[in-house]
C-alpha cells in the first residue's frame, strides 16, 4: 500500500454547523488515500484468548483489591476520588487528545480546549502532539504495515499471538518513534495554547495525582486520607485509565462486531462501548472517523457524544460533525441492513 501524506484537517472541513447533515467521515484527519481494500484473514482463536485473558485478568485483579481493601484502605471517599479523576482524565482523552484534538470533529472555545488538552494529559498517556502523532498514524496504516498499534501481523506461533496481544496492549510504547511524525501534526505545532499545554505534560500529570490527595487529606483531615487519595484517585486512576484506554487498540481490533466497512479489523465492542466512554464503537469509529459521535444507534451509549451535544447546547461547541444517515448507509455492510437502526 502507498503511503500517502496526512493532510492537515482544517483544510478540508466543511463549513456546516451541524450535527446532522455533516458529511464528515469524507474528509477524514488521516485519509487512506488511494488505499486498496485490504482484505485480512479470519482472526485465529489463539489471538482472541490470549487477548482476553490479559485484558481481563487485571479488572478481576483489580475488582479484588476494592472488595479485599474494604474498610481497610478503601471506602466511599476514595471511590468517590477514583470515579471523579477517571471521569475527568478519561474525558480529556475521548473528548479531548482523540475527538477535539486529533479528528477536530467539533470546536470549541480556546480556554475549553486548554482544559481538555490539560485533563488529557493528566491521564499520562504521553504529551498531546505526540498522542495525537500515533493515533493519526494508526488511522492512515491500521492494521497494516505502519500501524503503531496493531494486535495482527505477528506471526501465527503461540509467541507471536502472545506478542501481538502484548505489542497492541501496551508494548508498542517501548518502540521509538519514526522520525516522520512531524507531518501528522503539523497543525498543533502551529498553535501556541497546544505547544504550552504540551510543553508543560510533566506539570499537569503531577497535579493530577496531587489534587485526589489534597481532596482525601481535606475531606479525613488526616495524613492516612493524603497518601490514600494519592493512591486511588492518583496511581489506581491512572492504571485504570491506561488499562481501558489500551484494551480500545487491542481488544477493539480483535472483538466485536463490524457493521460498516473500514479498511482494517476495527470492532464494535459493547464493554468498552460503555467503560471508554463511547470509544469502543470502534469500528463506527474507523468508518467515520471525524464523526463526534461514536454510537451512532440509539442503543450504541457513547457518554463523551453525550456531553459533546451537552457543550453545544450550552454554546460551548460548534460544527459538531456525524454523518448523514444517507452516508451511513451506504457504508453499512450489507448483513447488518436490515438491524435495528
Ligand atoms: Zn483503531
Ligand atoms: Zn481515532
Amino acid at each position: 500500500m502507498p503511503h500517502t501524506t496526512a493532510t492537515p484537517p482544517t483544510d478540508r472541513r466543511p463549513a456546516a454547523d451541524s450535527d446532522h447533515g455533516t458529511d464528515a467521515d469524507t474528509a477524514p484527519t488521516v485519509a487512506r488515500e488511494g488505499a486498496k481494500e485490504e482484505t485480512f484473514p479470519e482472526l485465529s482463536l489463539k489471538l482472541k484468548l490470549v487477548n482476553l485473558v490479559a485484558v481481563v485478568l487485571p479488572f478481576i485483579g483489580f475488582l479484588a483489591a476494592f472488595v479485599l481493601l474494604w474498610g481497610v484502605a478503601f471506602n466511599w471517599i476514595y471511590l468517590g476520588l477514583l470515579v471523579m479523576m477517571y471521569t475527568i482524565t478519561a474525558v480529556g482523552i475521548t473528548v479531548g487528545f482523540h475527538r477535539l484534538f486529533t479528528h477536530r470533529s467539533f470546536d470549541c472555545p480556546d480556554w475549553v480546549r486548554m482544559l481538555f488538552g490539560i485533563f488529557g494529559s493528566m491521564a499520562v498517556q504521553g504529551p498531546v502532539i505526540e498522542w495525537v502523532a500515533d493515533h493519526r498514524r494508526h488511522h492512515q496504516h491500521s492494521d497494516v504495515d505502519g500501524d503503531p498499534h496493531s494486535p495482527h501481523h505477528h506471526g501465527d506461533t503461540v509467541g507471536g499471538v502472545i506478542r501481538g496481544a502484548f505489542h497492541s496492549h501496551v508494548g508498542w510504547l517501548f518502540r521509538g518513534r519514526p522520525k516522520n511524525s512531524v507531518r501528522y501534526v503539523r497543525d498543533l505545532l502551529e498553535d501556541p495554547m497546544v505547544r504550552f499545554v504540551n510543553r508543560h505534560f510533566v506539570l499537569w500529570v503531577a497535579l493530577g495525582l496531587l489534587i485526589p490527595a489534597v481532596i482525601g487529606g481535606l475531606v479525613t483531615m488526616s495524613w492516612t486520607g493524603v497518601l490514600l487519595g494519592f493512591l486511588w484517585g492518583g496511581l489506581a486512576r491512572v492504571f485504570l485509565v491506561h488499562h481501558v484506554t489500551w484494551s480500545i487498540n487491542s481488544v477493539c481490533h480483535i472483538w466485536g462486531s463490524r457493521d460498516f466497512r473500514s479498511h482494517d479489523e476495527s470492532r464494535n465492542n459493547l464493554i468498552f462501548g460503555v467503560l471508554a466512554f463511547g470509544e469502543g464503537w470502534h469500528n463506527n469509529h474507523h468508518a467515520f472517523p471525524t464523526s463526534a459521535r461514536h454510537g451512532l444507534r440509539w442503543w450504541e451509549i457513547d457518554l463523551s457524544y453525550l456531553l459533546i451535544r451537552a457543550m453545544k447546547m450550552v454554546g460551548l461547541a460548534s460544527n459538531v460533525r456525524v454523518p448523514t444517515p444517507e452516508r451511513q448507509e451506504s457504508k453499512r455492510l450489507q448483513r447488518d441492513k436490515n438491524a435495528d437502526t
